[in-house]
């Protein structure tokens, strides 16, 4: 009863934040500045602050936990595969549907880009081969105040292995994690009481800053990303959750609804991760020590709504420049991306600077992405929305196997 409240009233936040950034942005331009200034981003930010003040903690302390939870490394090792294979399939097929419906739709075909003054200054875009070379810290603490997720999940899981071995000896801090695991739900719980005026302004601020001349020109391109973002959601999510898992897709879109809004008004995984983990464990029966796991990991490599903007943008301007894919161009986009897709960490626009990256491997100019730039935040909103959408499909997939295995959720969760 009282989380169904909560879903409606962060959702009437976002719908009300929608409508009147809009009607602004239309009627009151002039105005803008002030409302953003003194309303909407002090909204915002207080939120995002609050909510991602609790990141860092939270998966350190759940990991830890998780890890622990588990007991023995061998389901640690088989939970891990599941999930890396998971997002690896899922990737893949959000890129294909993504390439496939731009070939079909071509919404580079669709009016005159003005190719000529299109430029990007592509940022240096991490390397996925060195983020993956770095994942163990050499320094714990500089990972946890860098929030650098990868590292912080390899430290957490070490320390977990190292609790599960040494048992009764180290009793007391898993006692203390446990009780700081605690401390970090609760917050959660607290924080997402301002959710509602936060995704309000967040929302309001992105909504009314928008130049809609943008949006006219784009206008097939935008459609391509989001109809190929909802198949994926439908069909490969849906499938996930009806087939794989055995449970009623409308109930898992339903329940998650709320940390979609988040992610939708945040356009960052990261921080919506305490509360796509609330969501997942109170609400979809997610043991706490595959939550920990699972979706921690799914917002740093897992982004299937991502791949899709990147395949469904590098087609487009693919066709904006006249330039025909050939088929081993396409399966060199296909794995680019979801390498692209790994490396993009999960906040706001990073999946376009990686883009760069795909578009360099198949020699397509860089400067394209200059194209799609003045639409990307609206965009972004709905893929984070995917992104993090997919970790939780993952999580309750992985839970139904592990049930399946005669584990007990009891078994699996931890305090
Ligand atoms: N904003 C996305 C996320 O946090 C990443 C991106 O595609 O830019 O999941």
């Amino acid at each position: 009863m009282k989380k169904t409240n909560m879903t409606k009233k962060v959702i009437t936040g976002l719908i009300l934040g929608a409508i009147v950034g809009l009607l602004i942005n239309l009627f009151a331009p002039g105005y803008f500045d002030a409302f953003n200034t003194y309303l909407f981003v002090p909204l915002g930010q207080l939120f995002l602050s609050l909510i991602s003040m609790l990141v860092v903690p939270l998966v350190l302390f759940s990991i830890i936990l998780g890890t622990a939870g588990l007991g023995d490394p061998a389901k640690l090792g088989r939970i891990g595969l599941k999930t890396i294979v998971y997002f690896l399939v899922t990737t893949t097929i959000a890129i294909v549907i993504g390439l496939g419906l731009a070939a079909v739709v071509q919404p580079g075909l669709a009016g005159d880009f003005d190719l000529e003054s299109a430029s990007f200054d592509s940022e240096e875009a991490p390397s996925v081969a060195d983020t993956l070379l770095n994942i163990i810290p050499k320094n714990p603490l500089a990972a946890l105040t860098e929030g650098n997720m990868l590292q912080i999940i390899i430290f957490a899981v070490f320390i977990g292995l190292a609790l599960t071995a040494l048992g009764e000896k180290t009793k007391g801090i898993v006692n203390l994690v446990e009780q700081g695991n605690e401390i970090m739900m609760y917050l959660v719980g607290l924080v997402m009481k301002f959710a509602p005026y936060g995704t309000f302004g967040l929302i309001a601020t992105a909504i009314g800053s928008q130049g809609f001349s943008a949006i006219k020109a784009m206008g097939s391109y935008m459609f391509v990303v989001l109809a190929a973002l909802a198949i994926h959601a439908a069909f490969t999510y849906g499938g996930t959750i009806g087939l794989l898992a055995k449970k009623n897709p409308i109930w898992f879109f339903k329940k998650f609804a709320p940390a979609m809004s988040v992610a939708f008004s945040t356009s960052s995984s990261n921080a919506t991760l305490p509360v796509s983990m609330e969501v997942a464990q109170k609400e979809l029966g997610v043991p706490k020590s595959i939550s920990a796991f699972v979706q921690p990991l799914g917002a740093t490599i897992n982004m299937d709504g991502t791949a899709i903007m990147q395949g469904v943008a590098t087609m487009f301007i693919a066709q904006a420049y006249g330039v025909d894919l050939t088929m081993t161009q396409l399966l060199t986009v296909v794995l680019t991306a979801v390498l692209a897709s790994i490396g993009t960490a999960g906040v706001p626009g990073v999946g376009l600077i990686m883009l760069a990256m795909v578009l360099s491997s198949v020699n397509l100019p860089v400067a394209g992405i200059g194209l799609v730039l003045g639409i990307d935040r609206l965009l972004d909103m709905t893929r984070t929305a995917v992104n993090i959408s997919g970790d939780a499909a993952c999580a309750v997939y992985v839970t139904e196997t592990e049930k399946n295995r005669g584990l007990k959720t009891e078994e699996v969760t931890v305090g």
